[in-house]
């Protein structure tokens, strides 16, 4: 079956976008996912076509309206999928969240604009909320774009070469060591001797070593999180063939 994202949004000429370059497009073309956007504007119950009103209590901006989200969101066919949220009061994104999504049959995805969405839509679906960090954007659109591509280069195929994917930055809590490509000497500085050496097990642990180090200088938070919820969880099944 193929994975599927359906996005909510009042700009559905944003997509596909940049989800339409490189491996991801080309993913898209043989088949091994999809995407399809639904306007919430279409759902609009005025000639004007506005889906927002002012904010109960006051305050400035406007609020998206529950009634006008709920009939956009009960037309999508839910076929399984969670339906997403992305939101700056989300659970914040993880590789981990990703991969589990990337094995399911898909997402469909909920844009905000304006000051927000009525809370009622939260309390009346099952929508599950997500941040992709601690800022605020303008609208879901660029949010929605970040989690499906994070989700469609781990299904099995997409990525020509599945070794890419084994060594990556949070697997295994860490973050990537670093890489270096021709030149041997650039602006006087070369590649690690190690690397030149053709020992494959001396590589390994100096990659292992260099992990820890970057991970334990820059995120420690990676480090602490691993200790506790153990190492990403993989389905060795669905892994791409190596
Ligand atoms: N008033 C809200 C911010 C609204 S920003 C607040 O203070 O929390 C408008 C829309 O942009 C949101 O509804 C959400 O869909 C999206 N958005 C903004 N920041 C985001 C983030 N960090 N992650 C995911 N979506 C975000």
């Amino acid at each position: 079956m193929m994975w599927q994202a359906t996005v909510l949004t009042l700009y559905p000429e944003l997509f596909p976008g940049p989800l339409d370059a490189s491996i991801l497009g080309r993913g898209a073309a043989e088949g091994y996912w999809a995407l399809d956007t639904i306007n919430i504007r279409d759902f609009s119950d005025n000639k004007y076509g506005s889906v927002d009103d002012t904010p109960a209590g006051g305050g400035a901006g406007l609020v998206m309206r529950a009634d006008i989200l709920g009939a956009a969101i009960d037309s999508a066919p839910r076929n399984d999928r969670p339906i997403v949220c992305l939101s700056p009061r989300g659970a914040p994104l993880t590789q981990a969240r990703a991969r589990t999504l990337s094995e399911g049959a898909g997402l469909i995805a909920l844009c905000g604009r304006f000051e927000g969405i009525d809370e009622r839509i939260f309390e009346t679906r099952d929508i599950e909320e997500v941040s992709i960090g601690d800022f605020v954007l303008a609208g879901g659109e660029i949010a929605a774009m970040a989690l499906i591509e994070a989700c469609v280069r781990l299904i099995p195929g997409v990525l020509g070469s599945a070794s890419s994917l084994g060594e990556e930055s949070f697997d295994g809590g860490l973050l990537e060591y670093p890489q270096y490509t021709r030149p041997r000497e650039f602006e006087g500085r070369a590649i690690p001797e190690v690397l030149l050496s053709g020992d494959h097990k001396k590589i390994a642990a100096w990659r292992r070593e260099k992990r820890r180090e970057i991970t334990r200088t820059r995120r420690p938070d990676l480090l602490e999180r691993f200790a506790k919820d153990g190492p990403i969880r993989r389905d060795k099944n669905k892994e791409p063939e190596r």
